[in-house]
């Protein structure tokens, strides 16, 4: 379990210890304070080695402890976390002239997307702090995969969604249990109010950003990367971005490894919004080096879970994929769509919309030709049955036909 030193505010730099502070800066706020765990990286660099994650015998993201923020096992709960397929395509590779290419399936965890890597967490911190009830706005996937993580301990959860949120998260949170709050308004508007809630009834927020713990967890994606590939990362890594806090996490992931020592190279980090919900590639383009410029913006993007018009994890978002050297990329609706049926008719792995906007993301890289020659991967972090309707606007219709051999032949060639 790794020893945190502080909790770094990215505006202003202050420390606090991890008893100081809950969830952000005091004197940035919670918008530009956002917190970031820091270890004692030269005692870890002096104990661990990184064929130790090989021998835990975790096959789970669990295989990390050492480079996580929690004092014991106790609260682990046994759903599988992590430790998710990567998948090759030498065919793809050779067809868009890339050295190799990786799917990482995140869709394949418990819940069915990335954001189980940071419930985890969350739901342990949340009993190690004593708390009773955990609460999320989200846009679903945060909150179904909270909801679920809670579900078999004795955490209350309590839900904040849009009232547009896909059909299948909402199911899912009220199969595990939650307490669920349908929100006359988009995502930014429940986020509002899960903080008011959380802070006038002592609930503990899981919501993006505020929590400095959950990028912790979202980290872990970049470092099984590294392991799977023989701690050879590959030179780009596609994610989709909405509230910033899972670039971030890979951001983050990559950087200590490089700090450990235990990569050579540092893989760039393309975060990729959709075109009419892009503040912070917008940021990012506005981006000196100094301070963080931002403008919220009223979003749309069918990858509802992007969808995202005041990005909370925007200053780490913006100053981490700079230092990284990586950079962001907006596609549209329409490419987004497209994307989730190449993905599945040339791959076998079914995205929903926001995972399959980080192949979008690559497609359009490919089209201008600077990826020639070079290894790319993409985080899958969300599966595509969580919103059929989505991917049903761009498939077509099966046939219907009466159950004889007649009837069928009148349909073949
Ligand atoms: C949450 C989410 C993202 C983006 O993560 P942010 O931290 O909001 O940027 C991408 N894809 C899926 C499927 C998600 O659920
Ligand atoms: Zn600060």
């Amino acid at each position: 379990m790794g020893v945190i030193t502080g909790l770094h505010c990215v505006t202003c730099g202050s420390i606090y210890g991890p008893n100081d502070v809950e969830y952000t800066c005091p004197s940035c706020g919670p918008r530009l304070g956002t917190l970031e765990v820091r270890y004692d990286y030269e005692r870890m660099g002096k104990t661990l080695t990184r064929d130790a994650f090989a021998k835990s015998g975790h096959e789970s993201m669990w295989r990390y402890l050492p480079l996580l923020p929690i004092e014991s096992e106790e609260h682990i709960q046994p759903l599988r976390v992590g430790w998710t397929p990567l998948h090759s395509f030498p065919h793809l590779a050779r067809e868009f002239k890339l050295s190799s290419l990786f799917v990482k399936d995140d869709g394949q965890n418990p819940t069915a997307s990335y954001k189980d890597r940071a419930s985890s967490i969350v739901v342990i911190k949340a009993q190690e702090k004593g708390k009773s009830v955990v609460t999320a706005a989200s846009t679903g996937n945060a909150a179904s995969s909270l909801a679920g993580f809670a579900a078999a301990t004795p955490l209350e959860t309590i839900i904040f969604v849009p009232k547009t949120a896909p059909e299948a998260k909402v199911a899912q949170l009220l199969v595990y249990g939650a307490r669920v709050f349908l929100v006359n308004g988009s995502y930014d508007v429940a986020y509002d109010l899960a903080s008011e809630a959380s802070e006038a009834f002592g609930w503990y927020n899981r919501s993006a950003a505020v929590n400095p713990y959950l990028v912790e967890g979202k980290k872990t994606g970049a470092i099984e990367l590294a392991e799977q590939l023989d701690w050879h990362p590959p030179d780009v890594v596609f994610v989709g971005v909405g509230d910033g806090s899972v670039v971030s996490g890979i951001c983050k992931g990559f950087a200590e490894l490089q700090l450990l020592g235990w990569i050579d190279r540092l893989p760039q980090v393309i975060g990729v919004q959709a075109e009419n919900s892009a503040p912070i590639a917008r940021a990012f383009a506005a981006y000196d080096g100094n301070d963080v410029w931002f403008e919220d913006i009223d979003a749309h993007t069918v990858a509802d879970s992007i969808c995202v018009g005041k990005p909370r994890d925007v200053v780490k978002a913006v100053k981490s994929v700079y230092a990284n050297g990586g950079r962001y990329v907006t596609v549209s609706d329409e490419a987004i769509l497209d994307a989730i049926i190449t993905l599945a008719r040339r791959t076998g792995v079914f995205a929903e919309p926001a995972g399959a906007a980080a192949y979008a993301g690559l497609l359009s890289l490919v089209r201008t030709g600077e990826l020639q020659g070079k290894s790319a991967a993409v985080m899958i972090t969300g599966n595509g049955l969580k919103d059929i309707s989505s991917a049903r606007k761009v498939v077509g219709e099966p046939t219907l036909i009466e159950p004889t051999l007649r009837a069928l032949e009148a349909h073949l060639p």
